[in-house]
């Protein structure tokens, strides 16, 4: 399959490929060193508008549609997994905002967006993961008020994130139909960060828990409606998933890249190990599974995984060190398989519909 790019995707690739090799490359070792947020990546990323792509031009965005995040999310994943993840984040909040945003809202959140403010989405709980309809976070309506009591884990960007879309069960007992969704900003009275997570990888993005105590917002911060909130979670991620599926090819391509150099570069048995047939293969296989995978989800984070770790095979010892960056994307690449749905819950919806 080939997709044509404009003239504008292609400078925006171009653009984040050139801040790339400059800037992000070094920032995305520095980050995952320190084990810290990469504040200076986003700051680089945001003067160059990426996180108000999505906004409509309405709300001063640039009304981007997926084939252009998931070039963005490409460049990342090559570059900075670490931020691809906290785009990933912020996307996952567009969709739910267009298909059930009321006009205050609309107005509200994609303005933040449109001026780089950053987002982040609230549906996981400490014992609600892929099955999200048994979540715990209660909304109760008082007066004009709901008032949202829970605690939400493993989210993206919790902490640094300048606006929240948070899930709670305003109608127990009715599982996925007692779901509702509410976004706020990030100092509404009673929202506060617990414990930061400490990651295998994608170490330069945060991973929170956050605490509602309390938290009072007015009914227009209701988006969809009442009951209709996990339908537009589910709409949120799909968006989402087209881009890391160039998430994943990105992150790959950069592994390979890397195979590729060294292969020339180291010598054993008196040659480049480059000449040896059974490395070429796996370099051949890389690339057209890098190729196959452009178009797929699932396929292309299970390859991104298998193409990491074989890159560390090929740097022998040294893939196993920090000296170079192969490690580190193994690690990074690790994500791709759990993120918005793991693996396993793509096999499972794939399934469904092949049987239904
Ligand atoms: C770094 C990071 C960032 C994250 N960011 C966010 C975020 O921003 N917002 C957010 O809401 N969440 C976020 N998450 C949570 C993520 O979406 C969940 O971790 C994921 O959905 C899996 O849920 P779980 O961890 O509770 O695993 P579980 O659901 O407990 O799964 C455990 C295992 O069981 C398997 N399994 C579960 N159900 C089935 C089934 N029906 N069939 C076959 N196998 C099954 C899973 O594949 C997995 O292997 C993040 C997680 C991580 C690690």
């Amino acid at each position: 399959m080939c997709i044509e790019f404009t003239e504008e995707q292609k400078i925006l690739r171009d653009t984040l490929r050139k801040l790339g090799k400059d800037k992000l490359e070094r920032l995305t070792v520095e980050s995952d060193r320190a084990d810290k947020f990469d504040h200076e990546s986003l700051r680089l990323l945001k003067e160059i508008g990426i996180f108000g792509l999505p906004a409509p031009v309405k709300y001063g965005g640039s009304e981007a549609n997926a084939t252009t995040l998931t070039i963005v999310l490409e460049e990342l994943g090559y570059f900075s997994p670490s931020m691809g993840c906290t785009l990933i984040g912020h996307l996952a909040l567009v969709r739910p905002l267009f298909l059930g945003g009321n006009e205050f809202l609309a107005e509200r959140y994609f303005t933040k967006m449109a001026k780089e403010e950053l987002g982040a989405f609230c549906l996981t709980e400490p014992e609600a993961g892929s099955d999200a309809a048994s979540l715990k976070t209660k909304a109760s309506l008082e007066g004009d008020e709901w008032v949202i009591n829970g605690t939400k884990r493993f989210i993206t960007n919790g902490g640094v994130a300048d606006f929240y879309g948070v899930w709670a069960v305003t109608g127990p007992g009715k599982g996925a139909d007692g779901i509702s969704l509410f976004y706020m900003d990030r100092d509404v009275k009673g929202l506060s960060v617990g414990k930061i997570e400490e990651k295998m990888g994608i170490r330069g993005s945060q991973t929170a828990e956050m605490i509602f105590e309390d938290v009072r917002v007015a009914k227009e911060y209701m988006c969809g409606g009442v009951g209709k909130g996990l339908k537009l979670a589910f709409e949120g991620l799909d968006l989402v998933r087209c881009g890391l599926g160039g998430f994943s090819c990105g992150l790959a391509q950069a592994a390979l890249d890397q195979a590729i150099q060294y292969m020339k570069e180291r010598h054993q048995f008196g040659r480049p190990i480059a000449q040896f047939q059974g490395l070429q293969f796996m370099v051949a296989n890389m690339a057209m599974n890098i190729e196959a995978a452009r178009a797929l989800k699932c396929f292309a984070s299970d390859m991104c995984m298998r193409v990491t770790t074989d890159v560390v095979q090929i740097f022998g010892g040294y893939g196993y060190m920090k000296d170079y960056p192969v490690e580190r994307m193994m690690r990074d690449a690790k994500i791709l398989q759990i993120v918005e749905g793991t693996s396993q819950i793509h096999h499972h919806i794939i399934a469904k519909n092949l049987l239904s």
